[in-house]
C-alpha cells in the first residue's frame, strides 16, 4: 500500500447526530468515490435505513463496516487531529481552515496519526461543546447568502480536497521520456524545411509568411518535441514538398 492509501486508511469522516438516513448513504458514496472508507456514526437518529442503503448506491460496504458510538468524545478518543466541519463562518473559536488547508494538514499529519473530520447535524450543525473537542474548524467558503451546503455534499467537497492532496503527495505519474528533447539546430532544420514547405504549396496566399511561421513555431515548441519526432514531421514534409514539385511539373 502506498503512503496515499495508508493517510486515506488512517483518516476517518464521523457523522454527529444525522436525522436523515439518505445523507449518510449519499455520505457514504461520496466518500468511496473519493477512496476514504472509514465511516463512524455518532448517534444517528435513524440508522440501519433502507433510504441509507438506496443512497449509498455501490457504498453499502461502507454503511455495514460504519463504526457507531454514543457521543463524540469516544468517536475521536484515538485520534491526533480532530478537524469540526461548520457552515458557521468565522463564529467559533477556533483556528478556521479552508477545505485545502485542512487536506494538507491531513495529509502532513505523521504516519500513524488518527485523523476525523467531523460533521453536524443537517439542521443545527455541531454543538458548541462538540467544537469544543475539535483541533480546528473548516469552513467551505460558500455563498455569504446560502453558505449552508447538504451534509453529503459538503462530505464530498472534504473528501475530494483530501484526494487531491494525497494524490499531490504522490510520485509524478507521467512517464519518462524514453528519447531527449530535440536539440535546437535539429529544430530550427525543421522550421526552416516547413517555411519551405509552405511557400512550394502557395499556403500563404500574398500574406506575410512571418505570421503563420510564428503561430507554428509556437505550436510546435509547446509539442516538446524529440529528435525522432522531428525526423518523422521532415518526412511529411519532404512527401508534401515532393508532391508540389510535380504538380508544379505538369502545369508547365
Ligand atoms: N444549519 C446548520 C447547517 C448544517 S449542514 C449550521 O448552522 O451549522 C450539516 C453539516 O454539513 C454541518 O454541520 C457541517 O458539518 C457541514 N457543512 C455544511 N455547509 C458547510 C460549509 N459551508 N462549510 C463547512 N461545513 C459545512
Amino acid at each position: 500500500m502506498d503512503s496515499a492509501a495508508r493517510t486515506a486508511e488512517r483518516t476517518r469522516i464521523v457523522l454527529v447526530g444525522t436525522q436523515h438516513p439518505g445523507n449518510i448513504g449519499a455520505a457514504a458514496r461520496a466518500m468511496k468515490t473519493m477512496g476514504l472508507s472509514r465511516l463512524v456514526l455518532v448517534a444517528p437518529q435513524k440508522f440501519p435505513h433502507a433510504d441509507a442503503e438506496a443512497m449509498a448506491a455501490g457504498a453499502g460496504d461502507l454503511l455495514a463496516q460504519a463504526q457507531r458510538f454514543d457521543d463524540l468524545a469516544a468517536a475521536v478518543a484515538d485520534c491526533r487531529l480532530v478537524l469540526g466541519c461548520t457552515a458557521r463562518d468565522r463564529r467559533v473559536a477556533l483556528e478556521q481552515l479552508s477545505p485545502r488547508q485542512a487536506a494538507a494538514r491531513i495529509a502532513g499529519a505523521g504516519a500513524g496519526s488518527e485523523v476525523a473530520l467531523v460533521f453536524g447535524r443537517e439542521r443545527t450543525g455541531l454543538e458548541n461543546d462538540e467544537l469544543q473537542l475539535c483541533h480546528a474548524a473548516v469552513h467551505i467558503p460558500a455563498n455569504p447568502d446560502y453558505g449552508s451546503l447538504n451534509l453529503a455534499a459538503a462530505v464530498q467537497v472534504l473528501a475530494y480536497e483530501v484526494r487531491l492532496a494525497l494524490l499531490a503527495a504522490l510520485p509524478d505519474p507521467a512517464p519518462a521520456r524514453d528519447q531527449p528533447p530535440a536539440s535546437h539546430a535539429e529544430l530550427e532544420g525543421f522550421f526552416a524545411q516547413l517555411a519551405d514547405t509552405l511557400d512550394a504549396i502557395d499556403f500563404h496566399k500574398g500574406r506575410t509568411p512571418e505570421t503563420a511561421m510564428h503561430k507554428l513555431r509556437r505550436l510546435f515548441l509547446r509539442a516538446d518535441l524529440d529528435a525522432r519526432e522531428v525526423r518523422l514531421l521532415r518526412g511529411v514534409l519532404a512527401d508534401a514538398q515532393r508532391m508540389a514539385r510535380l504538380a508544379a511539373g505538369k502545369r508547365q
